[in-house]
């Protein structure tokens, strides 16, 4: 008997896997060492457990970005740039081509501080560092520079302040050594964001960024739900500000760009409905302010 044959055709966005399951135990494994640190106090570096874990995860996360990209040019037949800010103009063109109020310039300047980031970890960017510690090894002061041949692109001149040595939108650290779990999560509100007005400018197809992760007894849904656990968990009272200052600044430039019915599945909309704090939605039957105590009830368990 004549055996039959049968083609398929695949797509392959191989790097998609990566935020959908593999980042979040580095995630978790940044956050326990990030939680060990004494925030009170002024540290040089990152630990080398923080940090690898934590810089890993954003080369990952930066790579579905750019898998995602294909597959979104792919599937709307447009060739894919080239060049220093190649997936940050592709992706802002295409959302541009969704709605036409979209804020695209601020968007691309938002992912192109992820690549700037991406490149210091992949292109093992080199500084010199001198620290200067006090009688109890408390760190005084430092200074650094930057070797010659390391990242002075036109993108990383342009991204990032050079006296704060962060990118001038996200604040992301670009000296290696002091990346870590902050670095990381801010980044994933960004990604969150990037896969909410995906998913409302595009179709639901294009990013299908659903996230496999559990935590303690349930599985978690979306990005927003694991950013809001570790949220609610976070102890260094300087970086809640900061995270509350990074949802209400993206917040006001694209909270309209995201899908409007379901506000709290997205990090940036997920807020206190009396202060603005963010985490406000925690999980089924938990909606509730860690800031201010406004709550809302419900029978649900
Ligand atoms: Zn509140």
């Amino acid at each position: 008997m004549e055996q039959k044959s049968t083609k398929q055709k695949l797509v392959t966005v191989t790097g998609s896997t990566f935020t959908s399951f593999v980042i979040w135990d580095l995630l978790t494994k940044a956050f326990e060492a990030y939680q060990q640190l004494d925030h009170s106090k002024r540290h040089f570096q990152t630990s080398m457990w923080e940090h690898g874990h934590a810089s890993a995860a954003i080369v990952l996360t930066v790579i579905s970005i750019e898998a995602y990209r294909n597959g979104i040019c792919y599937l709307s037949r447009r060739a894919v740039s080239r060049g220093a800010y190649a997936v940050p103009i592709d992706l802002s063109d295409v959302l541009l081509i969704g709605d036409d109020r979209f804020p695209a310039e601020r968007f691309k300047n938002l992912l192109a501080e992820m690549f700037v980031v991406r490149d210091v970890i992949v292109h093992n960017h080199i500084y010199e560092v001198e620290v200067t510690s006090d009688e109890h090894w408390e760190m005084v002061r430092h200074e650094q520079k930057l070797l010659k041949g390391y990242g002075r692109d036109a993108k990383y001149s342009a991204c990032v302040n050079d006296r704060t040595r962060r990118t001038k939108l996200l604040r992301l650290n670009v000296q290696p050594a002091k990346m870590g779990f902050e670095d990381l999560f801010k980044m994933l509100i960004t990604f969150d964001l990037f896969v909410g007005v995906t998913e409302n400018l595009l179709g639901k197809g294009y990013v299908p960024a659903s996230v496999q992760y559990q935590i303690e007894d349930r599985w978690v849904r979306n990005v927003s739900e694991v950013l809001t656990h570790y949220l609610g968990k976070v102890t260094n009272q300087r970086f809640i500000a900061e995270v509350a200052k990074l949802s209400a600044y993206l917040r006001k430039d694209f909270a309209n760009f995201l899908p409007p019915m379901a506000k709290w599945d997205w990090f940036i909309t997920n807020i206190c409905p009396s202060c603005s704090s963010p985490g406000f939605f925690k999980k089924r039957g938990q909606y509730s302010c860690s800031k201010c105590g406004a709550a809302i009830r419900t029978s649900q368990g």
